[in-house]
């Protein structure tokens, strides 16, 4: 499981974990293939694939997912979402997975196709919140479970009690550990961390695993903060801007490495505030988060530059 793996000898000065995305395209494939193959030298605790909304995305996901754990030497866990699924379709597709040899799975409401800020509509035959996910798939079989997290609250949670309440619902229903939201500041985390143990400290000392995402463009911290729902704090705002300079264009070369500094200086934040794992959001590229953990002091030239 998840939890055993964070206990497990690791490289470096704390475990980390990969999330990766279905590909769009043959391309995409490819390049997904690619950073597999780099980030398996690294040997992360575990790697993870998102649920994307349309149909064939989804088929690809299951498929992807099914070769990582056949193909690699990867732990893969599959993001399951309640999205226009009935229950009936989300037991095939936990049956599915355990065909295939995934037994960890994380269990998420998911977002409204299309407008993840637009009115949420349960399927008819399926189910409201990622509460009753937990509870279905622990009916189904001997899974792993996890659930999302939120440093800053959902954003559709009425305040912050609320949010640890249903955190909490969500790790007395079974989840073993939750990968957080992506967040700009430490601080966010932390008193999430506090909430949960203030709130049940049995569950509190089940592992919070941070969210990280080595922002390498202005697109793509505006990105992160859309997926996070978050408003990005102005003195980051105002590092990242200053990088990109007043030029017609984006000085792509320094925002990338502010991102990559802000990403480290979060990283060993969160080291010293004891986070049990480094979760990082690869885009399916291994670049940008390889140098974060090389410069946290994993040996990523030893992994990376095997003789061919
Ligand atoms: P829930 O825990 O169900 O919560 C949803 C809202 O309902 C919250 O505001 C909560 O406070 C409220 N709520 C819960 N229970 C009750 C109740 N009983 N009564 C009243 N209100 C209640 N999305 C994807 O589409 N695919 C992915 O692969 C994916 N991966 C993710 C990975 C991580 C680590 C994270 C943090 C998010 C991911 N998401 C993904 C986004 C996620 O699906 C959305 O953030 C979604 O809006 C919330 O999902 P949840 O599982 O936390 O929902």
């Amino acid at each position: 499981s998840i939890v055993e793996r964070l206990s497990a000898p690791h490289r470096g000065p704390v475990p980390f974990s990969v999330e990766f995305m279905p590909p769009r395209d043959a391309e995409g494939e490819a390049r997904l293939w690619r950073a597999v193959r780099i980030f398996e030298r690294l040997s992360p605790a575990f790697v993870s694939m998102t649920y994307g909304a349309g149909g064939s995305t989804r088929d690809r996901t299951v498929r992807i997912t099914g070769e990582l754990a056949a193909q690699t030497t990867l732990l893969p866990v599959a993001h399951l979402t309640a999205v226009n699924h009935s229950i009936a379709e989300l037991r095939a597709l936990v049956g599915a997975y355990a065909d295939q040899g995934i037994a960890n799975i994380l269990a998420l409401r998911g977002d409204p196709p299309g407008d993840p800020l637009g009115e949420w509509i349960a399927h008819p035959e399926g189910v409201e919140y990622a509460e009753e996910l937990v509870h279905l798939i622990d009916t189904l079989g001997d899974f792993h479970v996890g659930v999302a997290s939120f440093p800053e609250g959902h954003h559709r949670a009425p305040d912050l009690e609320h949010d640890t309440r249903n955190l909490v619902n969500k790790l007395r229903a079974g989840a073993e550990y939750s990968i957080t939201q992506m967040f700009f500041d430490v601080e966010d985390y932390l008193r999430l961390r506090d909430r949960v143990q203030a709130a049940d400290p049995e569950q509190g000392a089940k592992p919070i695993i941070p969210g990280i995402m080595p922002v390498t463009s202005l697109a793509s911290i505006k990105r992160m903060a859309e997926l996070s729902g978050s408003v990005i704090p102005p003195t980051v705002i105002e590092r990242f801007t200053k990088a990109a300079g007043d030029g017609p264009e984006e000085d792509r070369a320094s925002v990338r490495a502010v991102g990559i500094d802000f990403a480290t200086e979060t990283a060993e934040r969160l080291i010293a505030e004891g986070a049990p794992c480094l979760h990082f959001c690869s885009l399916n590229f291994a670049k940008a988060t390889s140098e974060v953990l090389g410069r946290l002091g994993v040996d990523v030239d030893a992994a990376l530059h095997v003789p061919a």
